[in-house]
């Protein structure tokens, strides 16, 4: 039997969030019916509902950062149960059999990663005939990209683990930060500043470039060492040379050639930000020290896994403003003037 779901909807790259009722597929065998509890506003949701990477479909129901409880299983799921605490990222299908998906890297699929919002599918499974995410009540998603939220994190500061949590562990994990690693990470809003908590419990030594030094207290506090402001020239000559590895969470475009220069040798400047604009890079500043500049998406549903468990391990949840539904215009505006502490999370009890 299918479920009828209340969601929020944008209808055009300049409208505004509206209620409407949509429809989740029946139950398969291998399905999971989840009752969502919260769902973080990611950057990626702005760029999708205001057709910034373009190919967006409307009515658009953005929402990739899951929270919820198991509602209903269908009869062949062994993983979960009748309220399990669970989660939702950024995906919910993938081929299965490409080499990337055997080695748990399905966000790299080679047939085609399908993403939890606005890709298309089978219109028996989704009416519209693409995905329709998590600012709803209720998602049906296959077990095998459904995660086990550890009881030791709250659902509402889990929900942004999804896909803020998850884009920041997986390259300090493929990068290998630790003790003697020197971290930094550019932009602290909602990727950036669990970005900064994970990065010091894994043991480095983690440095925030900001724009200012506005957030300076907040970021000391979740566990960098230092903390510098991109907005004065000064940073980029004190630091030169400095870093193993920098994440870039910034999601407009960055003078990146700058950043470079602050690699030590052999070290890695990693994009996780997705700005629509291509960016200009001088060769000079990556041959000098060997330098090589990298990029990387998410992380697989083992790592999600993993990350979960790690945040359990240590404490960590998002820095979270919880909202209404009827905020996200608002919200969506404020996380475009970098005002958020910080990562907005909707309550859907208020759907
Ligand atoms: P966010 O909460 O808006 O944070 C971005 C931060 O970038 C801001 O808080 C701000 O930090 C900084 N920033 C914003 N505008 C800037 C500008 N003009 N110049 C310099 N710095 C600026 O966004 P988010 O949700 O963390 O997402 C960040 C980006 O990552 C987005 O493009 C999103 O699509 C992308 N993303 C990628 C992946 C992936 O898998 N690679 C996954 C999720 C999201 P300060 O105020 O500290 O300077
Ligand atoms: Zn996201």
């Amino acid at each position: 039997m299918s479920t009828v779901a209340a969601a929020y909807a944008i209808s055009a790259p300049d409208g505004s969030f509206e209620k409407v009722t949509i429809e989740r597929r029946d139950l398969g065998p291998n399905d999971v019916l989840i009752d969502i509890k919260y769902v973080g506003i990611c950057h990626s949701d702005i760029h999708t509902a205001r057709n910034e990477w373009k190919g967006t479909s409307y009515p658009c129901v953005p929402g990739h950062e899951i929270a919820g409880l198991v509602a209903a299983v269908g009869s062949a799921v062994t993983k979960y149960q009748v309220g399990d605490r669970v989660g939702v990222g950024c995906m919910v299908g993938s081929c299965g059999v490409c080499a990337p998906c055997l080695a748990d890297e399905e966000q790299y699929c080679e047939r085609g990663t399908v993403w939890t919002y606005n890709n298309p599918t089978d219109p028996a499974l989704q009416a519209g005939g693409y995905t329709m995410g998590g600012y709803s009540t209720a998602v049906v998603v296959t077990e095998n990209f459904v995660v086990s939220i550890p009881e030791g994190i709250g659902l509402d500061v889990a929900a942004p683990l999804l896909c803020a949590g998850v884009t920041l562990y997986s390259p300090l994990r493929h990068w290998q930060a630790g003790p003697g690693k020197k971290v930094a990470i550019i932009g602290m809003g909602g990727l950036g500043h669990v970005g900064v908590k994970i990065a010091a419990a894994m043991g480095a030594e983690v440095t925030v470039l900001s724009q200012s030094l506005r957030k300076r207290d907040d970021g000391l506090r979740l566990g960098a060492t230092h903390y510098y402001a991109t907005g004065d020239r000064q940073t980029f000559k004190d630091l030169r040379g400095r870093f193993d590895l920098i994440l870039n969470t910034v999601s407009a475009d960055l003078p990146i050639d700058h950043y470079l220069k602050l690699l030590a040798l052999d070290g890695t400047l990693v994009i996780l930000g997705l700005p629509e604009n291509p960016m200009a890079v001088t060769g000079r500043n990556l041959a000098a020290y060997r330098r090589s500049l990298a990029g990387s998406m998410i992380g697989g549903i083992a790592q999600t896994q993993e990350m979960l468990n790690f945040c359990a391990e240590h404490g960590i949840g998002a820095e979270i403003e919880l909202i209404s539904a009827d905020e996200i215009d608002s919200a969506y505006d404020r996380v475009m003037a970098s005002d958020v502490q910080y990562r907005f999370v909707i309550d859907t009890s208020t759907m």
